[in-house]
């Protein structure tokens, strides 16, 4: 059973369905809500558990109902509690609203998360050392980030970071050492500074980080798939086609299950096409980890 670690956020989510989202002042009913689990880490964790890997989340949850619920999640989806932190603060939450079209805005409080430190790092270092791969996203400080980093290199294990949201400034010197970095085209466009409105926009813009040394880039692009290069080519791996609903969760349903297939032993060409089909199956449910495949679920599909 391969064994992963996952270090970052944790959400609780409430989720507006609406034709067309108001306007300044304006009030617009929406036509239905859901409440359920999510935060970059929680969701790239919970994808890597149904597949059937041992997953330790290292997270810090809230202090409050919403964080309760949190850690009963994990324990629901088979997640070790070691780094299940509790918090002084509330939690974190996020504000999904999703129109008609599947197309979806998100408002996110950090709060608890705030608190996953450097040094709670330090004193959970054994997850970090006995992981076959750490998954990294933005949802918590750089510092935390980069930290990671320096232990992961430390004791040789690979980091496969997921710079999103693009609302932090990340430095290049730390990614380029990690082994697979895994933007979509906009979070490309905000580390590298670069135009990525078409393919050959977004392979000029890759190059520059293969150039930087960066061992694997991975650019999600929804339904178009996944452009992956590396020092010796540039390949687009195309999306498995499906009717979309909700595409929230998108990027973590992959992260999560390529971690999965390629500590499973997967070649990195065969790791993406597996997690384009089980991000693709995400994509036509509603909600985020509650549209995440089961290894069952999975089977079933006869791919
Ligand atoms: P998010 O931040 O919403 O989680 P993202 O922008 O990081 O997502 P996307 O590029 O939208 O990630 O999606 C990640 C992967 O999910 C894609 O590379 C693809 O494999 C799959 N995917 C997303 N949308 C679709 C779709 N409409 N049809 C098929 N596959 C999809």
């Amino acid at each position: 059973m391969p064994k992963i670690t996952i270090i970052g956020s944790n959400m609780y989510e409430l989720t507006t369905f609406t034709d067309h989202l108001p306007k300044r002042g304006e009030t617009v009913a929406g036509y239905d809500f859901s409440e359920g689990f999510g935060g970059k880490g929680a969701n790239q964790a919970i994808a890597a558990a149904r597949l059937g890997a041992d997953v330790d989340l290292l997270t810090v949850i809230g202090k409050d109902y919403f964080g309760r619920q949190q850690r009963q999640n994990y324990a629901d989806n088979d997640i070790n509690s070691a780094g299940i932190i509790n918090g002084s603060r509330g939690s974190g939450v996020a504000s999904i609203f999703v129109e008609s079209s599947g197309t979806n805005r998100i408002l996110v409080v950090k709060r608890a998360n705030d608190e996953l430190t450097p040094s709670m790092i330090d004193a959970h270092q054994a997850l970090i050392r006995d992981a076959q791969i750490i998954l990294l996203q933005q949802e918590i400080a750089l510092a935390t980030n980069y930290h990671v980093i320096e232990l992961a290199k430390k004791y040789h294990v690979p980091v496969m970071l997921d710079p999103a949201p693009a609302n932090l400034e990340l430095d290049i010197n730390y990614v380029v050492q990690v082994k697979f970095f895994t933007p979509n085209e906009h979070e490309l466009a905000a580390v590298t500074g670069l135009p990525t409105y078409d393919l050959a926009d977004i392979k000029r813009a890759g190059q520059t980080l293969i150039a930087a040394g960066l061992e694997n880039l991975l650019v999600t692009l929804g339904s178009k798939g996944v452009l992956w290069m590396d020092q010796h080519h540039a390949q687009l791996i195309p999306a498995f086609p499906v009717q979309a609903v909700d595409t929230t969760g998108a990027g973590d349903a992959f992260a999560g299950s390529f971690a999965y297939y390629y500590t499973m032993g997967a070649s990195i060409d065969a790791a993406i096409k597996f997690a384009n089909q089980y991000a693709a199956l995400s994509v036509t449910k509603y909600g985020t980890q509650r549209a995440y495949p089961t290894k069952k679920q999975m089977a079933k599909m006869d791919l």
